[in-house]
């Protein structure tokens, strides 16, 4: 079986309501990132933070995956498919797909302040200050804030280097090292971008095609191509 190997970011999930924040003018949902997803921030007003991620759990609770993560999911049947998403819904999970890296953690999780192995499924419930872990310590969300290490990178370059497709659907390519993993994809491996705006890229793959839709139109129509298509 072929390996299919997908890059998504925030756009993919823009059609089921959940604001992307390139988009929204460097602005995530209104708050300026750094304030709400580095450590900084999260020194500076740990409140702010968890009310932040607790909105965003809310909302992500309420929506629903779009034709893009549906479709995505049918590769399944023909494709050894991986999908290693930046983003912190769990839409892929609920598109169908079932092998799924959250690079940037998850909205749904919680972990303590103080180690990073003491991890909850909250599911869509809120915490406060005050909320602790087993080991006595503030509860915080499972996600990677800026500046902090991606502990799954190491696993995802693999992958993305052994990927006889690449696809990447709704990311700005503007948050590393996520952006830097198609710089490890095969010289000889087609790589396709789905987005209504071209990204900036440095140095482009040889087998490159842009597809400048929205995800919901380019992705069903990719997938049915690469179903159909044979040999690829
Ligand atoms: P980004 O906000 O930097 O870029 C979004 C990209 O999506 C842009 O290139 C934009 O042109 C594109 N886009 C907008 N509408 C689209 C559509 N309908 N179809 C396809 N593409 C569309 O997003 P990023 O590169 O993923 O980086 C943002 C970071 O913030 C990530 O690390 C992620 O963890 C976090 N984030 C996550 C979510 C989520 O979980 N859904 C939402 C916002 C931000």
């Amino acid at each position: 079986m072929k390996k299919i190997v997908i890059l998504t970011g925030a756009g993919i999930s823009a059609e089921s309501g959940i604001q992307t924040f390139r988009g929204a003018g460097g602005l995530w949902n209104g708050y300026n990132v750094m304030e709400v997803a580095s450590p900084e921030g999260w020194a500076k007003n740990p409140a702010l933070v968890l009310n932040f991620y607790n909105l965003r759990r809310a909302d992500a609770a309420k929506a629903k995956p779009n034709q893009a993560h549906i479709a995505l999911s049918k590769l399944e049947k023909k494709f050894n498919t991986l999908i290693i998403t930046q983003n912190i819904d769990n839409l892929h999970e609920q598109g169908g797909s079932s092998h799924i890296m959250h690079l940037h953690g998850k909205l749904s999780e919680v972990k303590s302040v103080a180690n990073d192995n003491i991890v909850y499924d909250i599911g869509d419930k809120p915490i406060q200050l005050g909320d602790t872990a087993e080991d006595g310590q503030q509860l915080r969300p499972n996600v990677v804030w800026f500046g902090e290490m991606v502990p799954m990178i190491a696993a995802a370059i693999e992958e993305t280097a052994t990927a006889d497709i690449f696809i990447i659907i709704g990311t700005s390519l503007a948050v590393y090292p996520a952006a830097s993993l198609l710089h490890y994809v095969p010289s000889s491996t087609p790589v396709y971008l789905i987005d209504p705006n071209e990204p900036d890229i440095y140095n482009p793959p040889t087998n490159f095609s842009f597809i400048q839709q929205k995800a919901t139109e380019g992705v069903p129509m990719l997938v049915n191509k690469l179903l159909n298509k044979r040999p690829i």
